[in-house]
């Protein structure tokens, strides 16, 4: 049970403490190396944008833009307060010369912002990039759902040339379906290699096409289930009825149980793709085979946004209760340009880290406890002098090393080293000191060896060598 005190963190945040951000650092560690294998480069955009960014590109209708963002005004007359010049008034008659800024719900849309601000149209195609940090989002918290939570995601963007084909949305559909697919499956590949590196237990993706915003492929589609949404409209709750009228594909993603047996009975987007849609969704799937990805088919996943296109898929991963989906990811080939930039093909995903680390715990895969590899164990003026020596040698050589900084009875001492997980405790006295050779006590054992500073290096290194 938290002790009580006046401050307290925030609903929906929560401090990461020692004990659990050693497999954080873990998780990330092997995210790094993993994308790193894929040829993908960090890129760690800021924490706060321009509201606008969000709005259009997450979309104004989304739950997330309508109600869940942070958001907060950032009075350009700042700099005429800073000038000296006194502001009268409130700050809300600041606001005229003030810019609206956000806490970022996402990051894909910062990324599709920099690849713009940056050029990245003149970078050898596609550029591939991944992030990880935190997210804000103000959802009513409960496990595995938080305020600010952290993200690793990643997006491959590839700007279409002049002599390329307008390939994308509703002006023409792709002729590029194999490439494109293929780029799709090789993403999905890289979150599942990463899932199977941290041994993430009872993974499972899914994967849909919901085609182009084309008239004859998704905008066909969403037209014919509009129509038999409207006919079981009564059996559906208010959230879904509401949504027949903004966006119907979204009552797919229903999960109220009473409304289950109407919406699998609805008409299914695979029998309404295009040609090209259909193709570049055969691909994938091909491609998904040929690199060992299992997959399940889940017609009803969806993306309720008008750029998103063809391939979606979500992962869910055990013992994460309703909140069980650590992946989601998508093709938006028209984000890019909605947001100023030349037309850019794009695909990404963004995995849910608290819940990945929180399956990791439920599984038991909790990193190891923080011990230290060496307490020093120190009594005298002469021995404190070599301590601090012993503790910057060993350091240096890459050892955690615990020197207390006040003289200890050596009982007293070993039961500290004891009590921190130390795996080893080095006994300087003046005597070991005057002969220059150092008590080594192995804790598990108790075992003692004396050893010269040299053959101590030597010896601790084969330990790390061996349990490595
Ligand atoms: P989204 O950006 O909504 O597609 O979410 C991608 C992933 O981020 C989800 O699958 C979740 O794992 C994770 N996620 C989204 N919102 C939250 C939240 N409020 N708290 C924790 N994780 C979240």
């Amino acid at each position: 049970m938290a002790n009580k005190s006046k401050f307290q963190a925030i609903r929906g945040t929560r401090d990461l403490l020692p004990t659990e951000t050693g497999l954080w650092n873990h998780v990330e560690e092997i995210a790094h190396k993993v994308f790193g294998t894929f040829g993908f480069g960090e890129i760690r955009p800021p924490i706060f944008e321009p509201t606008e960014l969000f709005a259009r590109a997450v979309g104004g209708e989304t739950d997330i833009v309508s109600k869940e963002m942070y958001t907060f005004s950032n009075p350009t007359g700042v700099a005429a307060m800073v000038r000296g010049e006194r502001l009268e008034g409130t700050l809300a008659d600041m606001l005229p010369e003030a810019e609206m800024i956000t806490l970022r719900p996402e990051a894909t849309a910062s990324v599709c912002r920099a690849y713009i601000e940056h050029n990245m149209q003149q970078l050898p195609q596609p550029v591939k990039l991944y992030y990880m940090g935190p997210m804000f989002r103000r959802e009513r918290p409960q496990k595995g759902r938080y305020r600010q939570f952290y993200q690793i995601g990643a997006e491959v963007l590839e700007v279409l040339r002049p002599e390329t084909p307008h390939q994308f949305a509703t002006r023409h559909p792709s002729q590029a379906a194999p490439k494109d697919a293929a780029t799709d499956a090789e993403v999905i590949e890289m979150v599942m290699t990463f899932f199977d590196c941290l041994q993430l237990p009872g993974i499972q993706l899914n994967i849909n096409s919901i085609g182009h915003n084309g008239p004859d492929c998704r905008r066909h589609y969403i037209g014919e289930l509009h129509k038999e949404l409207i006919k079981i409209k009564d059996h559906l709750g208010p959230d879904s009825q509401r949504r027949i009228g903004t966006n119907p594909l979204r009552v797919l993603d229903s999960k109220v149980e009473s409304e289950q047996s109407y919406i699998d009975k609805l008409p299914r987007i695979a029998d309404h793709l295009c040609p090209d849609c259909t193709a570049h969704y055969a691909t994938l799937k091909r491609q998904l085979d040929l690199r060992g990805v299992f997959f399940k088919e889940n017609w009803r996943l969806v993306r309720g946004l008008d750029y998103y296109m063809r391939t979606t898929f979500e992962i869910t991963a055990k013992g994460l209760g309703s909140q069980n989906a650590v992946c989601g990811g998508g093709r938006y080939d028209g984000l890019v340009e909605l947001l100023g930039g030349p037309p850019t093909k794009g695909i990404g995903f963004a995995i849910g880290e608290d819940r990945l680390i929180l399956s990791l715990q439920e599984a038991g895969k909790g990193a190891a406890p923080q011990g230290r590899d060496v307490y020093i164990a120190w009594m005298g003026e002469r021995a404190y002098a070599t301590a601090v020596r012993a503790a910057k040698d060993l350091r240096t050589a890459g050892f955690s090393v615990e020197l207390p900084p006040t003289e200890l009875k050596f009982g007293k001492a070993l039961e500290r080293a004891d009590k921190l997980g130390s795996r080893f405790a080095l006994i300087l006295g003046d005597n070991e000191v005057a002969e220059g050779s150092w008590t080594l006590k192995t804790l598990a054992d108790g075992s003692q060896q004396k050893l010269t500073e040299p053959e101590l290096l030597e010896f601790l290194r084969n330990c790390k060598r061996l349990s490595s």
